[in-house]
C-alpha cells in the first residue's frame, strides 16, 4: 500500500541498528517509517543467538570508549522504559599472550580513559575463575562492567519503544529500490511506494545492495554460534562465576564465551569465517566446525566439552580496517548509512541510534567519528 504521506525520515532495515535509529527518532517527535524484510528480531541477519558482549576497554581503538559508555547509559534507560531486563553486567576477561593485540589494546583503552581494570596472570585466572584454562604464558584484563546484553529483547523492546512514539514499522516488506528525486527519496517496495525527506540505510549485510553504484568495499563472513552442555560442576558456569572471556591465541586467532544461560554454554570464533552472499549463506553447520570449536574449548574451557546443543550461522559486515562505517551517502546527502560495524557493533546500538538522531537533524554529534568516515 503507498502512501501520500512524505515522512521525515525512512529507516530500511531494522535490526540492531535501524530500530536504534527508529525509536531515538521517534522519540524526538521526528515522523519515521521504517521497513524489513523480515519480521525482526529474526534469525537470518546479525542480531540473534540470545547473547551479546558489551564491554568497555575497547581493544579495537579507545575512540569506542566515550560510546560505549554512553551505550551502557542508554540501554539502562530503555531497561527502565521498557521494564525488561536487557544487559547482565559478569565482568570481562581479555586473555592473551603479553603483547597481543587484544590483551595490549584493551589496557591501552583502560589507560587512556582512566577505566577500573586489572592484570591477572595465568594463576590468577584459574584461582578466580576455575572453568577457565589459560595457557601459562597468557595474562588477561579483568574489568568489571563488561556483560551481556540480550539481542533479541534488545530489537525487539526497541521497535516497541518506537512504535509506541508513533513510527510506522513495516515488517516483511523489503525495499528494492530507492529514487532521489530532489530533496525527497521514493522508497519502493513490493507492495508500495513511499516518500521521505531524509534516508537511513541500516540493512545490515544486505546493505551493499541498498547503495548501487558505488563502490562499496565490506565483506559479508560466515560465522557460527554453538551451544555445548558443560560436564559437571554447572554452577561453575552460572554468570557470578564465569565472566564473558575474549582470547586471543596462536597468533591472530579470536575465539569468546559466555556463561550458560540456561540454553548451554555458548562459545564462537571471532572472525576467520568463509566470505559469502547474503542471499546464499550456508546455513547448515559441518561436524568439522563443531570439532574445531571444540578444540579451543578444550584447550580454554574443558569443563564444557560436553555435548554440542546447538550451532547457528551469524553474519558479519566487515569494512576493510574493521571500524565501523557511519556517513552520509558520497552522492546524497540525505541518505546516511549506518550497518557495517564488523562483527562488533551491537553493544552500540542505541549510542548509534543517537548519532543517526543528531545526523538527522543536523546536528553535531558529541562523538569523534572519523574513524567511521566513507573511505
Ligand atoms: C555471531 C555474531 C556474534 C556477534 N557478537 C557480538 C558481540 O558479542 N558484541 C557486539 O557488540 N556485537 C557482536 N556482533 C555484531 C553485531 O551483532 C552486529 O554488528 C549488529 O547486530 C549488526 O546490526 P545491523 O542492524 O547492522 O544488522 P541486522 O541486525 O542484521 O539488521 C539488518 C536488517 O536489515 C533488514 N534488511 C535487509 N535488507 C533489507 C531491505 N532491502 N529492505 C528492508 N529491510 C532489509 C534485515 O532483514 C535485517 O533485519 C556479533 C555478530 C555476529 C554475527
Amino acid at each position: 500500500m503507498s502512501s501520500e504521506r512524505t515522512h521525515d525520515v525512512a529507516v530500511v532495515g531494522l535490526g540492531a541498528m535501524g530500530s536504534a535509529a527508529a525509536f531515538e527518532l521517534s522519540r524526538r517527535g521526528i515522523d519515521v517509517i521504517g521497513f524489513d524484510r523480515f519480521s525482526p528480531p529474526h534469525a537470518f541477519g546479525s542480531s540473534h543467538g540470545d547473547s551479546r558482549i558489551i564491554r568497555e576497554a575497547y581493544f579495537e581503538h579507545p575512540v569506542y570508549v566515550p560510546m560505549v559508555q554512553r551505550a551502557f547509559d542508554l540501554w539502562r534507560e530503555l531497561e527502565r522504559l521498557s521494564e525488561t531486563m536487557l544487559l547482565e553486567q559478569t565482568g570481562g576477561l581479555m586473555i592473551g599472550v603479553p603483547g597481543s593485540a587484544l590483551v595490549e589494546g584493551a589496557r591501552h583503552s583502560a589507560e587512556v580513559h582512566g577505566l577500573q581494570y586489572s592484570m591477572l596472570s595465568a594463576d590468577d585466572i584459574c584461582a578466580r575463575f576455575p572453568v577457565l584454562n589459560p595457557d601459562s604464558d597468557m595474562v588477561g584484563v579483568w574489568e568489571p562492567r563488561a556483560g551481556i546484553l540480550s539481542p533479541e529483547a534488545c530489537v525487539t523492546v526497541q521497535l516497541e519503544q518506537a512504535r509506541m512514539r508513533g513510527a510506522i514499522l513495516k515488517f516483511d516488506e523489503p525495499v528494492s529500490h530507492w529514487l532521489a528525486d530532489g530533496s525527497h527519496i521514493g522508497v519502493v517496495t513490493g507492495l508500495g511506494r513511499y516518500r521521505a525527506r531524509q534516508m537511513i540505510v541500516s540493512a545490515g549485510a544486505w546493505v551493499a545492495s541498498l547503495l548501487p553504484g558505488i563502490h562499496l568495499p565490506f565483506r559479508v563472513e560466515r560465522q557460527v554460534l554453538h551451544w555445548f552442555a558443560p560436564i559437571g560442576n554447572a554452577h561453575l558456569f552460572t554468570p557470578e562465576n564465569c565472566p564473558i572471556h575474549l582470547w586471543q591465541f596462536d597468533g591472530d586467532r579470536f575465539f569468546y564465551g559466555f556463561p550458560d544461560k540456561g540454553r548451554g554454554v555458548k562459545v564462537a570464533f571471532h572472525h576467520g569465517g568463509e566470505s559469502t552472499a547474503v542471499d546464499d549463506v550456508r546455513r547448515e553447520v559441518a561436524m568439522s566446525e563443531v570439532d574445531d570449536v571444540r578444540t579451543a574449548v578444550r584447550r580454554f574451557v574443558p569443563a564444557t566439552d560436553g555435548r554440542i546443543l546447538a550451532s547457528v550461522v551469524c553474519l558479519y559486515t566487515n569494512t576493510p580496517d574493521e571500524h565501523f562505517w557511519i556517513d552520509r551517502h558520497p552522492g546524497h546527502s540525505n541518505i546516511l548509512v549506518a550497518s557495517p560495524c564488523s562483527g562488533h557493533g551491537f553493544k552500540f546500538a542505541p549510542v548509534i541510534g543517537e548519532i543517526l538522531g543528531d545526523l538527522v537533524e543536523k546536528k553535531r554529534p558529541r562523538f569523534d567519528l572519523g574513524l567511521f568516515r566513507w573511505r
